[in-house]
């Protein structure tokens, strides 16, 4: 049991099918004491079963995080629920659609402005504000995307927005070395979740990367959630600031593999049809 004593908070379970999700489970799974958040009132119902099934018993908070206040608010829930707290999964993202598909340069201020709000900015406001309920071993830990390192159609506004997630991820481990807080990103490959079915063409991501990776299919909602629990954990505890893929080694190809016929032909080693 690996999380055994540990308590902490988690932001982005939409359902079942979310990476946070497989997250909050990895860690109860090995022990952990698991609080979530909920956007909204409609939320709140929806959800509300799967705190039942983490056990969550009063430690299930509303948070808006483009509300300031609602940080705050949750920061003394924690308190008097939970005292302190060991880890914190930061697995928020929103870009409005209009950054997600289309020519890149038509991209408005106001769009750029709340995806880098709720995004980004997000997971500064949310160590900053929680950091005096924080232990003094703590991790956090956030979601990104290949899209912030390399081009990626369609994903756009996302792409700049991860990219200054993962640079937040280095500069707040940094800052908060020194009091003993470790803040690591996972970038995950693509998953067929809510927020995936807003980029265009996701279907057609998701067969490529299967396709394009060493290990020929995409990941699970488990597999982040373990590689997640690892970071959160004392196991990980010599490791901050990385960004660790999770995504069946898709990043480190720098072409696709290629096929020769026997008449000589090359062509690119993909069926159309991964595992
Ligand atoms: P998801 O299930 O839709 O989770 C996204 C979460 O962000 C939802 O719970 C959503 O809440 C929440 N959120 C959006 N705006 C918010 C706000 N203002 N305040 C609080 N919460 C807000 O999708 P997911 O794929 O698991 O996404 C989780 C993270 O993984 C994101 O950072 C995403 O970019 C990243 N990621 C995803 C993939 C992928 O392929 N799926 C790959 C790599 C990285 P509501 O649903 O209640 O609005």
């Amino acid at each position: 049991m690996v999380m055994k004593g540990k308590k902490g908070i988690i932001l982005g379970i939409a359902n079942k099918k979310s990476i946070a999700y497989g997250i909050a489970k990895a860690c109860k799974d090995q022990g952990a004491e698991v609080a979530i958040t909920f956007l909204n009132e409609r939320f709140e119902k929806k959800l509300a079963p799967i705190a039942e099934d983490l056990e969550c018993g009063e430690c299930f908070y509303p948070c808006d995080v483009s509300r300031p206040e609602e940080i705050k608010a949750l920061k003394e829930s924690i308190e008097k629920d939970m005292g302190q707290i060991d880890f914190i999964v930061h697995s928020i993202a929103f870009a409005p659609k209009e950054g997600l598909s289309g020519r890149f340069y038509d991209i408005s201020k106001e769009a750029f402005d709340v995806a880098m709000d709720i995004s980004v900015y997000s997971l500064i406001e949310i160590v900053r504000e929680l950091k005096p309920v924080l232990s003094n071993n703590a991790s956090v830990l956030t979601l990104s995307y290949y899209g912030g390192v390399k081009y990626i159609p369609n994903y756009n506004l996302m792409g700049v927005a991860k990219a200054a997630l993962e640079m937040t991820t280095k500069y707040l481990a940094e800052d908060l070395g020194r009091d003993g807080i470790r803040v690591n990103a996972i970038s995950a490959g693509p998953i067929k979740t809510l927020a995936a079915a807003g980029i265009g063409e996701f279907s057609f991501m998701l067969k490529w990367n299967a396709a394009h990776s060493p290990l020929k299919q995409n990941v699970t909602i488990d597999q982040v959630g373990n590689s997640g629990m690892y970071l959160l954990s004392d196991l990980s505890s010599g490791v901050t600031g990385e960004v660790h893929y999770v995504d069946g080694g898709f990043n480190i190809m720098g072409m696709p593999a290629v096929e020769t016929s026997e008449e000589g032909k090359q062509t690119i080693a993909w069926n159309g049809d991964p595992k």
